[in-house]
């Protein structure tokens, strides 16, 4: 059985795109699949942050995944930072990664253009992002194409490292999720719903209240012409409607097209659909914030389950890798 990993980085608020195409994904497959969720925390200390937000955030999001109906008995379930193999491998995997690999990358060129000061974490993230893949012998990656690069350079250390030291790690892969599965910004639909990029009109929050989904349904952007139809590249913004609606349907977007002659009554029946989706997820969120013991216990359960196979592989890596046992 192909073993998934997902990560989710706690920086901005997670939103309909990532329960679309991430999180309801997790909760369906992980009875019938194996699966690696994951906080990665660390990763949001790679550009400048606040420490009392990524702590407050990192609570969240555990607490938003737990809510949506994540298993902790079932899937990996764990914060980054709680196991301290990730950053144990990402060294060994660094010693073999070359620089000019690194600075390559897409991710690393765009977001250090936009930096000051560029933190050194931010040309290695891409490293630790390859031990977090292979220190759980994942199989597959479900990534954007925005992180692509990233599961290919994972491939490409894992390649290597078992080449030049002996079979150690899963080779990954990466799989992107279909058109439908992409959630596009509200207001500019050329553009994916994102927690870092998308203004808070353009998202739809998993903890916004149902009158704030309503309103930010109702003023989403369409196209010129008032025909409905499915068509991502020449009707952009209505085609993020229907396929908004198709995902908390389970329905098709090119048929529910025919059902609405106007993006009014289309509109309305996507705010009701999203409401339904997220007001139940909210609800349970807000139940088990109260409940912070709990959701303590939940997490520090998951990371000594994920201790158990992370510790192994380090071991593994570090005596082919020449280090003596200890
Ligand atoms: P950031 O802007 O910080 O990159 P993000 O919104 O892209 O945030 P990630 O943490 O990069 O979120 O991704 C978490 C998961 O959510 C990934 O599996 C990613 O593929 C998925 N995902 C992110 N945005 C969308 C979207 N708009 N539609 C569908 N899936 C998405
Ligand atoms: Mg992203």
């Amino acid at each position: 059985m192909p073993r998934r990993l997902t990560g989710f980085t706690p920086s901005g608020d997670l939103h309909l795109g990532n329960y679309i195409g991430a999180i309801a994904p997790i909760v369906s497959r992980q009875h019938t699949e194996d699966t690696v969720v994951f906080i990665s925390d660390l990763h949001a200390l790679t550009l400048e942050h606040d420490p009392a937000e990524v702590r407050r955030r990192t609570l969240e999001f555990a607490t938003l995944l737990l809510a949506a109906g994540a298993d902790p008995g079932r899937s990996l379930f764990l914060v980054q930072s709680h196991v301290p193999e990730h950053t144990e491998l990402h060294y060994l995997l660094e010693c073999a990664t070359g620089y000019g690999e690194a600075q390559r990358m897409i991710q690393f060129k765009e977001k250090a253009g936009r930096q000051h000061q560029v933190r050194m974490s931010l040309l290695t993230y891409p490293i630790l992002m390859a031990a977090d893949i292979l220190l759980y012998d994942a199989d597959e990656v479900p990534v954007g194409e925005d992180q692509s690069q990233h599961v290919e350079l994972a491939r490409d250390i894992a390649q290597r490292f078992n080449s030049r030291y002996g079979p150690t790690f899963t080779i990954p892969r990466a799989v992107n999720p279909p058109v439908a599965a992409r959630i596009m910004d509200l207001s500019s639909p050329d553009a994916k719903m994102s927690k870092s990029a998308s203004s808070a009109a353009g998202a739809l929050r998993l903890l916004d209240d149902p009158d704030t989904l309503r309103r930010k349904v109702m003023r989403a952007v369409t196209d010129t012409g008032s025909d409905v139809t499915y068509d991502p590249a020449r009707q952009p913004g209505v085609s993020n409607l229907l396929a908004i609606l198709a995902a908390c349907t389970g329905d098709r977007p090119d048929e529910l097209a025919g059902r609405f002659d106007r993006y009014g009554t289309l509109k309305k029946a996507v705010a009701d659909a999203v409401v339904d989706t997220l007001a139940p997820v909210r609800a349970r969120y807000l139940e088990l914030a109260d409940d912070q013991p709990h959701v303590q216990a939940l997490l520090r359960t998951g990371a000594e389950r994920a201790r158990a196979h992370a510790a192994a592989k380090v071991r593994k890596a570090k005596a082919a890798i020449g280090l003596l046992p200890a």
